[in-house]
């Protein structure tokens, strides 16, 4: 007997015909890496992967997918942290994954600027940037395998936000498929361009939810010619904050990285993960990894940061110290900042707070939070570290060796709520770089005030009234967690 051809197989016929070979995925062998998040948190089905490879191909899909009322999920690198990504478990959505845009498209060196195609991994931004005697600063931990429109889309800070800013402060234009399916082209390159809203600012952190962002046009900066590295160590916390605001007044623009190391993270990376050394003699509470860096090479950065340490080493602010000699050794610092995340996912559950509080509060914040912790769940072990130049901690709760791992999880929505209650106290953000995705939906509904709430959800209906684009991220939507769909698999991991 012969069936007649369903509208779900006609929609995906014409979307194949759109993207073309290699550009539709529909086999569960091969949608399955996109149907899960980095840490195996989040997991859903979709109707098919879409892979376009130019921008007319988003926008010949987004069309088709809007006449026929069915949702859309951009995809990067896949390494966000809140389940924005991820499909739902109804199976109703088509994932765009942008990955085959990986073309740089302009590269001017003589204005500082580059545009580049969504997909292009952050890596490569980098590098085609430093071929050209550039510099594109954003960089963090998974810039590997992220891509620049989910950098964008998150609004990504990193390691070097403290002196070149979050995402948003390195995009100039964007170029954006609407939920209508028409393109806006917004490539400009210009630093000065006062022409009414400055529409890009909705898409840069707005995850997905307003549109598809299919390349950018970003700001450069002068190649580094001096990169200098210290780790050093404190006996308090207290000590640690306090060098950063001394840093900030006599290390200036130079200073480029101030990112806080607890002992506790550093036991975990030099159990957990290889090639982690122990930087000094003795183990000390707290330690910091500071970066300073220049295009310039008039004042010469060894000399500064080693005469400032070592000034800093006789008041006693700085209880010990070691400056890389040379790039391996600053790469070997940089590893153990690295691997103190990587330690945390090989170490067993944990409940992960993505945090930030003006930077004066942030060792009042830490305590705070450690000792009502310590009081609510005492076996569980506090990992607070990050990009505490920013004041943005990540404040993780761990398991202790040996916990039940259920009876930690389903603690653990209580600990968050006690958190960012704290969080709140200090007039901080209970999301300071990774987004809401789906995950910190609740939160936001808790947190944000009514009149902002009100805002957003007049822009998102304004420019997505079908509620197509990435519905469930930040929004609550039809068919999301609530229905019983992409629920978190084991808490907030
Ligand atoms: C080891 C590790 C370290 C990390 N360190 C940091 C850090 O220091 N700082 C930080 O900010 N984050 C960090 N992250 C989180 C993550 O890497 C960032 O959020 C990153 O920007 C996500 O990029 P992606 O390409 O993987 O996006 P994805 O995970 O694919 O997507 C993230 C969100 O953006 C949307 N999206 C993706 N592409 C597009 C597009 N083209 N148009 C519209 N929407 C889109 C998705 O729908 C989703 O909502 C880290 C993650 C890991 C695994």
């Amino acid at each position: 007997m012969r069936h007649g051809m369903s509208g779900q197989d006609r929609l995906i016929g014409r979307i194949a015909r759109i993207v073309g070979d290699g550009g539709l995925l529909a086999d569960a062998d091969a949608m399955a890496p996109y149907l899960v998040d980095w840490r195996g948190a989040f997991r859903g089905r979709a109707r098919a992967v879409v892979r376009p490879a130019d921008t007319d191909a988003v926008a010949g899909v987004v069309a088709l997918c809007r006449e026929a009322g069915v949702a859309l999920v951009p995809q990067g690198g896949n390494t966000g942290l809140v389940g924005g990504a991820t499909p739902h478990e109804s199976g109703g959505e088509i994932v765009v994954s942008l990955e085959r845009m990986n073309r740089v498209r302009r590269l001017d060196a003589a204005d500082f600027t580059m545009t580049v195609e969504a997909g292009c991994i952050l890596a490569d931004v980098q590098a085609a940037a430093a071929a050209v005697g550039r510099f594109f600063p954003l960089s963090l931990g998974a810039e590997g395998t992220c891509r620049i429109g989910g950098n964008i889309a998150t609004n990504a800070g990193g390691n070097a936000t403290l002196r070149f800013g979050n995402a948003r402060e390195l995009v100039l234009g964007l170029e954006v498929v609407l939920p209508d399916g028409r393109v806006w082209n917004g490539l400009s390159g210009l630093r000065k361009n006062n022409t009414g809203y400055d529409l890009k600012q909705l898409h840069i952190g707005g995850e997905g939810t307003l549109g598809i962002i299919t390349a950018a046009t970003l700001r450069l900066f002068p190649r580094r010619r001096q990169v200098e590295t210290a780790l050093v160590a404190f006996d308090s916390l207290d000590k640690a904050v306090a060098l950063f605001s001394a840093a900030r007044e006599r290390l200036d623009e130079f200073l480029s990285a101030f990112e806080l190391i607890p002992r506790i993270g550093l036991d975990m990376a030099l159990e957990h993960v290889p090639q982690t050394q122990d930087p000094l003699a003795a183990a000390h509470p707290w330690y910091a990894l500071v970066e300073v860096s220049s295009g310039q090479t008039a004042i010469g950065l060894a000399d500064l940061l080693e005469g400032w340490l070592g000034e800093a080493l006789e008041d006693g602010t700085v209880a010990d110290g070691v400056v890389a000699r040379s790039q391996r050794m600053a790469a070997g610092l940089w590893h153990i900042r690295e691997a103190c995340v990587e330690a945390q996912r090989l170490a067993g559950p944990s409940v992960k707070h993505d945090v930030s509080v003006p930077v004066s509060r942030v060792a009042a914040f830490i305590a705070e939070a450690g000792a009502a912790v310590a009081r609510q769940a005492p076996e569980a072990r506090v990992v607070a570290f990050g990009h505490v130049g920013d004041g943005n901690i990540h404040f993780n709760v761990c398991s202790g060796p040996g916990q039940d791992r259920a009876r930690f999880l389903e603690a653990a929505p209580a600990l968050t709520a006690l958190i960012y209650d704290i969080v709140a106290r200090h007039c901080g953000s209970f999301s300071a770089e990774h987004g809401i995705g789906r995950l910190r939906r609740e939160p936001l509904a808790t947190y944000l005030p009514p009149v902002a709430r009100d805002q957003m959800a007049a822009i998102k209906a304004a420019l997505d009234p079908g509620s197509l684009m990435n519905p469930g991220t930040i929004f609550h939507g039809a068919g999301d967690g609530r229905a019983g769909s992409g629920r978190a698999t084991t808490g907030e991991p």
